[in-house]
């Protein structure tokens, strides 16, 4: 799922890049070979969002693209906000990929007055005080941890207590929370080290 997930905005780039005066059907066959992708995969992935393509014809494209931005919630996006200004923090909130599935990380909040502003792209960093108005008025669900392990287990209580329902964790240590909450722990270090391994094995 989640590797069909990673290829499903490929496929509406590609189809929202077509010529409109040829926007009529589109193949499996066509799509893989235009990104060079094996065809049985691409029917699969499209299969799954859409069902199947007509024999002969294929997809409808404007039919394949509305299904598409619907799967990837791209007319209606959600908004997430980071704890902990730092490197990652920061990166994370600069970065315009998440707009691909739906995604927007709308500010970020640190304890360090320092890091209390707008970044350079206009993305506003607020004090950690305002963690609880600003969920509850923007209606926020999924959060990301960005702040030191120490700090995250404490963070991940006060963000579920503000009606946090996602949880995207880099902090390196393991969390505990509530029943129906999803957590989802990114280790940057172990995930290289795990390419490492594999590579030294190869
Ligand atoms: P920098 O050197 O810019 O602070 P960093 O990524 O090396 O970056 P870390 O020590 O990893 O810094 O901390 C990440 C961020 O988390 C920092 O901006 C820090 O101020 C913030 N932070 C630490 N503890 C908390 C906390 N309890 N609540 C909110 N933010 C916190």
């Amino acid at each position: 799922m989640k590797a069909t997930l990673g290829r499903l905005p490929v496929y509406l780039r590609y189809l929202k890049e077509l010529d409109p005066a040829e926007n009529g059907n589109i193949s499996a066959t066509i799509i893989a070979k235009a990104l060079g992708l094996g065809e049985v995969q691409v029917r699969k992935d499209l299969n799954s969002v859409s069902g199947a393509g007509r024999p002969k014809l294929g997809y409808k494209t404007s039919a394949l693209i509305k299904r598409l931005e619907e799967v990837l919630g791209q007319n209606r996006i959600s908004k997430a906000i980071i704890i902990g200004a730092g490197k990652l923090g920061n990166a994370l909130l600069e970065y315009n990929g998440f707009a691909n599935y739906g995604l927007e990380i709308s500010a970020a909040f640190d304890i360090d007055e320092n890091k209390i502003g707008n970044t350079e792209f206009g993305k506003p960093i607020y004090c950690l005080d305002s963690l609880e108005e600003y969920c509850k008025a923007q209606e926020i669900k999924i959060a990301v941890i960005t702040v030191p392990a120490a700090a995250a287990q404490s963070i991940c209580n006060r963000l579920t207590d503000c009606g946090i329902t996602a949880v995207w964790n880099f902090a390196p240590c393991q969390l505990n929370v509530p029943d129906g909450i999803l957590l989802q722990n990114e280790n940057l270090a172990l995930s290289l080290a795990h390419l490492k391994l594999q590579m030294n094995n190869q």
